[in-house]
């Protein structure tokens, strides 16, 4: 047992300090992506779940590295957050998305929304940032409902009251706010009261374990009843099958985001779907 024990120590360790390594890589490489811009966003559809229509897309970073390839976005928001990096970034990603959805909204899609997700510190001295986003859309004359920011409960344990008057403001503006894999943190009924969402996302983890009758379901349909009563629309995450979607439906969830619809798709891809559906 001793050796063993000291086998998993130096195991651990080990792992340690790649891991340590690796973020340590990742810190390095990130200031200069950032500098250089080596990332691009792409558009994964949100569909009506009754009619397929998509009126909706959450906007996804991807880091294309010069020499490492793709970086999934969970190696390095997380240390975009520590290391400061990610206010700079996300003006990059709002300024793309942005742009991105009027062109849409103009060409082919006038009711096109478009999620952002949204860090704590961008929260913080009274949500300037996010603020700052509503001035410039306003600006450029693009209506703010075509944009909505995506939140997890995560950022409203950090800073309650700065996050809930940044978020009041960014409502008076009229873009929609959304609750961000809900279910998944310690107290998410607690913000709820606290808060007004304008949608509640369900995370992929209570969607892809549903099956007929099983405790998965109860949740989904349970969390759907409880949006309806706070006045919240739903959007189910991670939908990969037909059956998933059919118990959905039936739970009465209106919106729906998966893989059975879409990946997360290029600009172009995207593009290419919006066409298709106002040809048909
Ligand atoms: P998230 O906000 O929960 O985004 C959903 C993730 O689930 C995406 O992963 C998406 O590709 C994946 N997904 C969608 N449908 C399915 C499905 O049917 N099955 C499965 N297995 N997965 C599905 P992705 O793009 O790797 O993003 C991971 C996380 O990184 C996001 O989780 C979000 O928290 C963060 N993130 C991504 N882009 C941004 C960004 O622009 N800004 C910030 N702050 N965070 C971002
Ligand atoms: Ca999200
Ligand atoms: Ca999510
Ligand atoms: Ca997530």
């Amino acid at each position: 047992a001793k050796s063993r024990g000291r086998n998993s120590i130096h195991y651990f360790t080990e792992n340690m300090s790649t891991d340590f390594l690796k973020r340590m890589e990742i810190m390095r490489d990130l200031r200069t992506a950032v500098e250089q811009k080596q990332f691009y966003m792409v558009y994964q559809p949100i569909v009506n779940l009754s009619t397929q229509r998509i009126s909706k897309a959450e906007a996804l970073i991807r880091w294309q590295h010069p020499h490492k390839g793709m970086i999934s976005p969970l190696e390095f928001i997380h240390v975009a957050e520590e290391i400061g990096l990610i206010v700079e970034l996300s003006e990059w990603i709002f300024n793309e998305v942005s742009q991105q959805v009027n062109s849409w909204r103009k060409r082919f899609c006038p009711e096109l929304t478009i999620s952002i997700n949204t860090s704590p510190v961008q929260y913080k001295n009274n949500g300037a940032q996010i603020n700052a986003w509503a001035d410039s859309l306003l600006l450029r004359g693009i209506p703010c409902e075509a944009i909505s920011l995506e939140i997890t409960e995560h950022l409203l344990m950090e800073n309650q009251l700065e996050a809930v008057e940044a978020l009041d403001k960014v409502r008076l503006h009229g873009m929609s706010v959304a609750i961000d894999d809900f279910g998944t943190g310690y107290s998410s009924f607690a913000y709820l009261k606290d808060f007004d969402f304008d949608f509640l996302k369900i995370d992929q983890r209570f969607v892809q374990n549903m099956s007929a009758d099983n405790k998965d379901t109860a949740l989904c349909e349970a969390i759907i009843v409880m949006a309806s009563k706070l006045k919240m629309s739903v959007i189910a995450e991670g939908i990969e099958t037909e059956q998933q979607k059919q118990l959905l439906i039936k739970a009465g969830c209106t919106f729906g985001q998966g893989y059975l619809f879409a990946k997360p798709l290029s600009v172009a891809d995207f593009e290419a779907l919006l066409v298709e559906q106002n040809s048909t």
